[in-house]
């Protein structure tokens, strides 16, 4: 799984050279990651009365309550700080100052982690000044930090659910919203969740954000000259959506990658007035 997601690190690299600096650190902490085992994780997860809930639209878990194992994604979290603090970064003095709390005070980072999984951005940045860090390198670094643990929970749990009974605009798995799309080869439109990684069709003209379908106020744009990529956007709610059209890549890169590969898309947004 690592080998092939480096793999398409390295052929981003060469294919989106602007994007160089960010996957090679992305591709640090994937190495750092590798040999990263979840302890036990229990996943509560019951067939039927689930199955039950997912017909209501309840996700099979909150972001609350996620059994996420916090002392795994703690000691990952341990590693990328001391990684990065001992590299040339100009925020290596707060990225020390928050290797230090992580050592010694074991409570702090499982602060800043469920800060995350319940969306509560005032402790996020909070925390984030306090050891002088900009809060989004810290946000950053927590959330992939919290991927083996949300890897091994998606392992157990996705491959139970419908995702074909799944007509919401958010996460079966999670309930987290769609932080990026793509059109598989036949053209359907996939979600990507934000947190878990799950993915559930979805249909083309419709909001995930708001649930609007009307045309006239649905529509999508594209960077100048480049193929493959566009983003949908929803006049009612002024939410969009990063779009990866796979019927014009050969071997599609991860959708985690895609993400990061294409901030410039976000920018664009941001200009149009999107958010
Ligand atoms: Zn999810
Ligand atoms: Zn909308």
């Amino acid at each position: 799984m690592t080998e092939r997601l480096l793999e398409h690190i390295d052929r981003l690299i060469q294919q989106r050279p602007v994007y160089k600096e960010i996957l090679e650190s992305y591709r640090d902490l994937v190495n750092l990651m590798e040999d990263v085992e979840p302890k036990h994780q229990d996943t509560k997860f019951e067939g039927g009365l689930e199955d039950m809930k997912r017909k209501e639209g309840f996700p099979v878990f909150s972001r609350e309550d996620l059994p996420i194992n916090f002392e795994t994604s703690s000691e990952v979290l341990t590693k990328f700080l001391d990684h990065l603090s001992n590299s040339q970064r100009e925020d290596k003095d707060g990225l020390k100052k928050a290797l230090q709390k992580s050592k010694t005070e074991p409570e702090w980072p499982i602060k800043l982690f469920k800060a995350i999984l319940r969306q509560d951005k005032k402790t996020q940045s909070r925390i984030g000044k306090e050891v002088d860090l900009d809060p989004k390198v810290l946000l950053f670094l927590a959330k992939v930090a919290l991927r083996p643990s949300l890897s091994a929970l998606y392992d157990a749990v996705s491959p139970r659910i419908d995702k074909k009974e799944w007509d919401y605009g958010y996460c079966p798995l999670c309930g987290s919203q769609p932080d990026i799309a793509y059109f598989d080869k036949p053209g359907k439109r996939y979600l990507h969740c934000e947190l878990c990684k799950e993915e559930w069709p979805y249909p083309r003209l419709k909001c995930p954000f708001c649930q609007n379908e009307d045309h006239e106020t649905l529509g999508y744009f594209q960077a100048d000259k480049e193929e493959g990529f566009r983003v949908d956007f929803c006049k009612k709610c002024l939410r969009y959506l990063k779009t990866v059209d796979q019927r014009v890549f050969e071997d599609a890169a991860p959708m985690e990658l895609e993400n990061l590969a294409t901030i410039h898309l976000d920018i664009l947004a941001n200009e149009h007035g999107f958010k």
